[in-house]
């Protein structure tokens, strides 16, 4: 039996799927990760990307900031690939509850699923600092330097910055989902940013999966690892 018949068998005896996700789920939409080969921590910058995505950078170093998040976090035009594609279908047809990611990149949504927990945020949510006001992310990347609210606030990406809390309805609704779950597909994420990557041990049933290009520190622990690309994987399963 193959991994993905294994894949295939698990998925037909579940009902209650959870899909845990991060970057890699969209490098296959042309969206770099941070840390594969061609991924953002790679590239050199002036500062580090942990640095730039900070909140306290985001501050002190405003103009600098969405220079890098224009250039690097806003791909408006990337389409949803397989994976996307399929977990929207798994939704449709009644088999998957939630996809909780770390993704900002508003893919899944584009995709066609409806229950999806962005424990990072969006993109697509913008809002001034003063008024809140909202913008959607064409009004950040159609202009230049520091976007501005009509009363003059600063506009700010509705997305987690490192040294920002993660929203607590968010969180609570990803765990609800992840402890009822009869399956939990863990892909595309390295399981090294926490709190989010913790989430996962919510999880206690035996149908955990992992589909990842590179090894995770979850790897021991899963009842199936498939070690690939995670639209490859997933367009290889029927409903
Ligand atoms: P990460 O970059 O730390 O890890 C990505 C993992 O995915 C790696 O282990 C890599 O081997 C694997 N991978 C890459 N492409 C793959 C593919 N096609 N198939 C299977 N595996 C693949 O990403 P992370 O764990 O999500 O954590 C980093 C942070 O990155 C998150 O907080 C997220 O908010 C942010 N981020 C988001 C986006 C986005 O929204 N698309 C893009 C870059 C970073």
């Amino acid at each position: 039996m193959t991994d993905i018949d294994r894949l295939q068998e698990m998925i037909d005896k579940s009902g209650k799927i959870v899909f845990f996700g991060g970057a890699g789920v969209s490098t296959e939409s042309g969206i770099p990760d941070f840390r594969s080969e061609g991924g953002l921590y790679r590239q050199h910058y002036k500062y580090p990307p942990e640095t730039m995505l900070s909140h306290s950078f985001f501050e002190s170093h405003t103009e600098e900031f969405f220079e890098f998040y224009r250039d690097k976090m806003l791909c408006l035009t990337a389409q949803p690939n397989e994976a996307h594609k399929k977990l929207a279908e798994l939704e449709r047809a009644g088999k998957l509850t939630a996809v909780v990611t770390q993704n900002i990149d508003g893919l899944h949504q584009k995709a066609g699923s409806k229950n999806v927990f962005e424990l990072h945020g969006s993109v697509h949510r913008n809002y001034c600092l003063r008024c809140h006001k909202r913008y959607p992310a064409e009004f950040i990347l159609n202009g230049r330097g520091i976007p501005t609210c009509s009363c003059g606030g600063v506009i700010k990406p509705d997305v987690v910055l490192y040294e920002e809390n993660l929203d607590q309805r968010t969180i609570a609704g990803a765990v609800k989902a992840i402890e009822k779950a009869d399956m939990l597909i863990v892909g595309g994420t390295s399981l090294s940013v926490y709190p989010a990557a913790g989430l996962v041990n919510y999880y206690t049933g035996s149908r955990l999966v992992l589909i990842n290009r590179s090894p995770t520190p979850l790897d021991g622990n899963a009842d199936l690892v498939i070690g690939g690309s995670i639209g490859q994987t997933l367009a290889r399963i029927h409903l």
